[in-house]
C-alpha cells in the first residue's frame, strides 16, 4: 500500500487463490478495480468494510485471470467493466484456467464488458489516467499510465524479467515487441512504479536494468 498524490491511493492486492495482480485506486471513498481476480464474495466483503463506493473496473486485457470478477462485481454494484473492444471476443473463453482454480465460469450470459476509449480520461475526482493500446500479449491489451502518480498498469505485457506470452490465440510476436518498445519511448521517469499482470511491482529503472526486451 503506497500513497501517492495526497488524494489518490494505488493498493495492490493479491486476493486468494494467489495468481494474479489487481489493484484498487481510490479518491477517499470512492475506487475503481483494476484486473479483479478471485472471488467475487470477498471483493464485495473487502470493499464494503472499509465503506469503498465502486465506481468502474478496467481489465488490462480479457484474459480470464485478468476478468475473473469482473462481470459479477460490474452486477452486484451495477458499474461499467472496461475492456478493449480486441479482447471482446476472448471473454467467456479459457474458463478452464478459472475451473483450476476453483473460481466460477465466465459465461455469455454475464454482464457485457463496456468499450474501453483510448483517450485520457479523469477516472475518479483529479486523477487522470491514460489509456495507452499493447497489442501483442492479445490484440486488445491496454496499459494504464497515471502520469502524476508516476504509476503504469501493465498486465502480462511485460513482467519483472521477462514478456508476456504470445503463442496463446490471439497472440503476435511482433506487436508484442513493439508495443514494448512504445512503452519504452513513452520515456517515463526512473521512479515510476509498473505494477506487472503477475508478480511484484517493479520501477522503470528496474525494468531497464534487469529486462533485457524492454529498450528502443
Ligand atoms: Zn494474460
Amino acid at each position: 500500500m503506497q500513497q501517492k498524490l495526497q488524494n489518490s491511493k494505488f493498493e495492490l492486492i493479491e486476493m486468494h487463490p494467489k495468481n494474479t495482480q489487481s489493484v484498487i485506486v481510490s479518491v477517499g471513498m470512492n475506487c475503481v478495480v483494476f484486473d479483479p481476480w478471485g472471488h467475487a464474495d470477498d471483493w464485495i466483503e473487502k470493499l464494503d468494510k472499509r465503506g469503498l463506493k465502486l465506481q468502474a473496473i478496467y481489465a488490462t486485457h480479457g484474459h480470464p485471470d485478468h476478468i475473473a470478477c469482473a462481470p459479477k462485481l460490474a452486477a452486484h454494484y451495477g458499474v461499467p467493466w472496461f475492456l478493449h473492444g480486441g479482447d471482446f471476443r476472448l471473454v467467456g473463453s479459457g474458463n478452464g484456467l478459472l475451473e483450476y482454480f476453483n473460481l466460477p465460469p465466465i459465461n455469455v450470459n454475464d454482464i457485457h464488458p463496456t468499450l474501453l476509449k483510448i483517450k485520457k480520461t479523469e477516472i475518479l475526482p483529479n486523477l487522470l489516467m491514460d489509456v495507452i493500446e499493447t497489442p501483442g500479449h492479445t490484440p486488445g491489451g491496454v496499459a494504464y499510465n497515471f502520469p502524476n502518480e508516476k504509476l503504469m498498469i501493465i498486465g502480462d505485457t511485460l513482467f519483472q524479467d521477462s514478456i508476456g506470452r504470445y503463442d496463446l490465440p490471439g497472440g503476435n510476436e511482433k506487436m508484442l515487441m513493439q508495443s514494448i518498445k512504445n512503452l519504452y519511448n513513452l520515456n517515463l521517469s526512473d521512479d515510476t512504479e509498473i505494477v506487472h499482470g503477475h508478480g511484484m511491482a517493479t520501477n522503470i529503472k528496474y525494468l531497464k536494468e534487469n529486462n533485457p526486451y524492454f529498450h528502443n
